[in-house]
């Protein structure tokens, strides 16, 4: 039987109970034993002199009991004082009944292991484990270092080290090894039963430290083959697609010429080169799947207007889906204003619309008089039917995981046929992590930013600052720009940020008595935001305090001047994508980064690196050397793929060696393609498979 489903209860020992514990560990198979890497070892090999001790070791040792005690020093304990001719050590025991103590007498041996501290009377072990060796025999010492396993309440270390051991001396054979020996010779990495065998039952001498940082040959192995097994399986996903059907977009770019003609600009170079890959993909059979990483204001949203056009001149629909009313509300009036006088039908439909406005919206959907969608999530809810869907564009990806982009593609189908599907997102990161984690997309970059665009001016000021930051706001407010006073959440709650924003407004309007001063926050109705945005696209408010509602994608190139209170507390690509508000027209923009001294280490490298760089490219780099992938992107909501060993941030050397071999085993040896991407990825994952 196939090791990966194996359970965990035909180990022996493993009945229900433990079966059920050990699940909360993720443990429910023999392969997920295996796969469960001790955190560190011990080392049991060697026997110390106990003079050779030092606090902070974690030791084996034996010796003779020389003196036992119960003392009352503040609490009761059994005090043992042993002694192996080098050196001495005392044992101390809080928790101990009639018999320990009875049998922990003076003239009995031990081999014992614990943590050497120091104690009020020299060096000691607490509750070290230990052994009676007087009598028989002295037992050999371990023949290899002792793992410590991740464990959890009501699963001892114990019973975790003797499964392991179980495991691996029953079923590792069973355990196929599917990387061509070619390979591994290459990648100097040992075989799969080795490097298990190695990093639960090391030998002496092994580097530890090595397998700890996941560093150690053995750890790169199985990391590699996890890497491995989710670029495969995005592979394979990618090829599913490939053979799938899409109506081909053939328009004569007339209304993309009439578009372009009536905009205020032109478009840049790599906005060109990016909408030229697009319309590219459109013209083929099978469905696009294409993201485009650009910089916060690189211009993607008219990007996708334009590619638009050339499928709804086929005939056929566009949905646009943005992750916020806020950000839907502005794409429809975008969309609206660029295409309305085309002759085009613009729609919007967000969760907000509801009676007579919502019938009218899903009817015009239905029946195809409206030629482009703009919308929440709401637009891929049941009863929303699309007459016939060429395009789904979504925006600010980085808030949905392969598995979204998969179920709005089906949503759109007709037929055998889907829908082509254009990502978009303002978290650009490194070329080689976007071509693992989007390995089942082709990816454009937007890599210039429209012309004369004036980096922002930033600066971190400490809180006690506020007034100066207040006078700047009424400079430039009376000069006729306006700014955004950002309150991001402090606490976990959003009634505190909530509360603390209203303060902040409050204390603003008392400061700045000439200014019209607006606060917008996410509990706010959806039709008051809409009010107060307008109001402030309109000029009509000079100051617009706000949550972090306004993180994505407002446009208001008027505003000129961010302060953003708390940054130490944000990620440095949240700031970068709050600080993008500005700097969107022709004025010289500010960001003022308000901090509550004293700062960690890492906000004031978050800090300077805003200071230093306006290149989201170069941000995000530097973000992910700072928190790792999980944490920049956002893990749950991302559908960041969750590894049993491998760690992007740690691994990330490998991606590029990941991504030739998965080449090699599709065209050389596709027979081993499913079992390494089953072996890895339980079921509901394999994407390929959906
Ligand atoms: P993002 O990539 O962050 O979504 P947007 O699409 O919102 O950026 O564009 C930001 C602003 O830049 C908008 O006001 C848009 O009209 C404008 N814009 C886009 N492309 C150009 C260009 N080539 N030249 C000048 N302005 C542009
Ligand atoms: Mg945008």
């Amino acid at each position: 039987m196939d090791i990966a489903s194996l359970p965990v209860t035909t180990l022996k020992g493993v009945g229900p109970k433990l079966a059920d514990k050990l699940k909360r560990l993720g443990l429910q198979t023999v392969q997920d034993v295996l796969f469960h890497l001790p955190l560190r070892y011990q080392d049991r090999t060697r026997l110390l002199r106990m003079g050779s001790l030092r606090p902070g070791m974690e030791a084996a040792v034996e010796g003779e009991i020389e003196l036992a005690d119960v003392v009352y020093r503040g609490r009761r304990s059994l005090i043992c004082r042993v002694s192996d001719g080098s050196g001495h050590l005392h044992l101390r025991f809080f928790y101990f009944n009639a018999i320990q103590q009875q049998n922990l007498a003076r003239g009995r041996r031990l081999r014992l292991f614990g943590e050497v501290r120091f104690g009020p009377v020299g060096l000691e072990m607490i509750h070290p484990e230990y052994e009676f060796i007087d009598g028989a025999q002295a037992p050999p010492a371990e023949e290899n270092l002792t793992p410590v396993y991740p464990t959890t309440t009501g699963v001892h270390q114990l019973s975790l080290r003797k499964l392991a051991r179980q495991a691996l001396e029953k079923h590792l054979d069973k355990i196929h090894e599917w990387l061509p020996p070619a390979v591994l010779q290459e990648l100097q990495l040992p075989t799969l039963t080795e490097a298990l065998a190695l990093v639960h039952q090391p030998p002496p001498h092994t580097p530890v430290e090595l397998l700890a940082e996941g560093k150690h040959p053995a750890v790169l192995r199985l990391s590699f083959e996890e890497l491995l097994a989710h670029h495969l399986s995005l592979r394979r996903l990618r090829e599913r697609v490939q053979t799938e059907q899409a109506p081909p977009v053939a328009g004569t770019g007339e209304l993309m010429q009439r578009l372009l003609a009536q905009l205020p600009f032109q478009l840049t170079q790599a906005q060109q080169r990016v909408l030229g890959e697009i319309l590219h993909d459109l013209q083929q059979s099978h469905p696009m799947q294409r993201l485009v990483q650009g910089d916060v204001g690189s211009g993607k949203t008219i990007v996708a207007a334009c590619a638009g056009l050339g499928v709804i001149e086929g005939g056929l629909q566009v949905a646009v889906m943005a992750p916020t009313e806020l950000l839907a509300d502005q794409h429809l009036r975008n969309f609206s204003g660029w295409l309305e006088p085309l002759g085009l039908t613009v729609v919007g439909l967000s969760g907000k619309l509801n009676g007579r406005a919502r019938q009218d919206a899903l009817e015009k959907i239905g029946s195809g008089r409206a030629d482009i969608i703009v919308g929440t999530q709401a637009l891929f809810q049941e009863e929303v039917e699309f007459a016939d869907l060429g395009l789904i564009v979504v925006d600010e990806q980085h808030r949905f995981g392969v598995h979204q982009r998969l179920a709005l593609r089906e949503k759109g189908r007709v037929g055998l046929r889907r829908p082509h599907q254009l990502i978009m997102t303002a978290t650009p990161i490194p070329r080689t992590l976007a071509q693992s984690l989007y390995a089942d997309l082709d990816v454009s970059v937007i890599d210039e930013l429209p012309p004369g665009r004036k980096p922002i001016e930033t600066v971190a000021l400490p809180s006690a600052r506020r007034a100066d930051v207040v006078s700047r706001i009424r400079d430039a407010c009376t000069a006729g720009r306006q700014a955004y006073w950002v309150c991001p959440l402090i606490e976990e709650s959003e009634t505190l940020e909530l509360e603390t924003a209203t303060d902040t407004a409050q204390a603003l309007r008392e400061a700045l008595p000439d200014l019209s001063i607006a606060l917008i926050h996410g509990r706010m109705k959806p039709l008051e935001k809409e009010k107060i945005m307008a109001a402030f696209k309109r000029g009509e408010v000079h100051l617009l305090v706000a949550t972090t509602v306004i993180e994505v994608g407002v446009d208001v190139p008027n505003a000129s001047l961010m302060v953003i209170e708390n940054a130490e507390r944000l990620g440095l690509s949240q700031l970068h994508q709050l600080r993008g508000r500005v700097g969107r027209g022709a004025a010289e923009s500010h960001c003022v980064l308000l901090y509550q001294p004293p700062l960690s280490e890492m906000a004031r490298a978050r800090l300077a690196a805003l200071r230093e760089t306006s290149d989201g490219f170069e941000i995000a780099r530097r973000d992910l050397e700072m928190r790792g992938p999980g944490e920049m992107l956002g893990t749950r909501q991302a559908g960041m793929p969750q590894f049993h060993i491998a760690d992007l941030l740690r691994d990330r050397a490998w991606l590029p060696r990941v991504q030739q071999v998965a080449e090699l085993l599709l065209k050389e040896h596709p027979q081993c393609v499913d079992p390494i991407v089953r072996r890895w990825i339980s079921g509901a994952e394999t994407y390929g498979s959906v």
